[in-house]
């Protein structure tokens, strides 16, 4: 369907740029390299890690990882970032989350340098994107700007309304809305009559973890609808959205699986060769 955005496209063609990119650099001896932290059993995490590697074989991006088990203290993961942070040959350093129960996970992130904080987790880089400073962006609301900027439309004076207020996706989108001078609602858990927000949404992206939260009788005709969510539900993903039934009232809408979960991964590749083009 023509409304169902085409992200793997996108992010094809964002990949042959950024290999393009990539091969200067090395021919400028700079060999972009990410440092891949995971400290859990968690599958969901085992499989990120693994698309991530994926990706940076196809970029020739270096993938070096420390896989721990639960014996590792909060301790050796600060030595092992501090390390990292001082090792020039490394560009991103990325701590999958959730850690360990046990690991202290603020102290852990706010150890990453802001420098190569790739996921852009920091509270120095969230505090930039804030003031609509130059930063490193994280992966999901950057890779959202893409999917949305690949539409050509103008956001000035729009209707964004974002559904989640987390420090992932949901208040770094609604900044990044704001700086592009939308007129953006955050609607969370607490929110009454989420209705009210969703029906004048000219954007709507919804970041929350629960399956069809959103329905038809909730959009706006002619929307642009950016699904985060991901729900495993009897062994297939959904997304947030209620797609079938939303899909002839919206002008635009990503799909899930292969939607903003691709541009996520594209993303954190974008910023590594970011980080990496400051050696020069
Ligand atoms: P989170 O649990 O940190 O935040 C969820 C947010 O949803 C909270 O702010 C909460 O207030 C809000 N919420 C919960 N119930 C609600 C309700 N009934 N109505 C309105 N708001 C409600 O989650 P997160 O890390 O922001 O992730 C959100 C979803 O996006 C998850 O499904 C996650 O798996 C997915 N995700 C996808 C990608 C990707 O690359 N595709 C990346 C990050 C997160």
């Amino acid at each position: 369907m023509q409304n169902i955005i085409d992200v793997k496209s996108i992010v094809n063609e964002s990949k042959e740029k950024l290999k393009i990119e990539i091969d200067k650099l090395k021919k400028e001896n700079i060999h972009p390299k990410l440092a891949v932290i995971l400290a859990n059993n968690d599958s969901a995490s085992q499989i990120y890690v693994n698309k991530k590697r994926k990706m940076c074989e196809e970029l020739g991006i270096i993938d070096e990882e420390y896989i721990l088990d639960e014996s590792v203290t909060t301790e050796k993961m600060l030595e092992i970032i501090n390390k990292l942070n001082k090792d020039k040959s490394v560009d991103g350093i990325l701590v999958q989350l959730p850690v360990f129960s046990h690991l202290d996970e603020k102290l852990i992130l706010n150890t990453i340098s802001p420098q190569k904080d790739v996921d852009g987790f920091h509270p120095e880089n969230l505090g930039r994107l804030l003031i609509g400073e130059d930063t490193i962006v994280s992966c999901t609301p950057k890779g959202i700007m893409k999917i949305i900027d690949s539409l050509g439309e103008d956001l000035t004076g729009k209707n964004a309304v974002v559904i989640g207020r987390s420090r992932i996706v949901g208040k770094p989108i609604a900044c990044l809305l704001l700086n592009r001078n939308a007129t953006v609602t955050i609607c969370h858990s607490k929110t009454k009559n989420l209705e009210n927000y969703t029906k004048n949404a000219d954007i709507l992206i919804v970041a929350v973890g629960k399956a069809s939260l959103v329905k038809k009788e909730m959009i706006k005709d002619g929307a642009i609808v950016i699904d985060v969510g991901i729900n495993r539900i009897d062994g297939k993903i959904k997304g947030d959205v209620d797609t079938l039934n939303v899909v002839d009232k919206v002008k635009y809408i990503t799909p899930v699986p292969g939607g903003v979960g691709l541009t996520t991964v594209l993303s954190l590749m974008e910023n590594v060769v970011e980080v990496a083009k400051r050696r020069k």
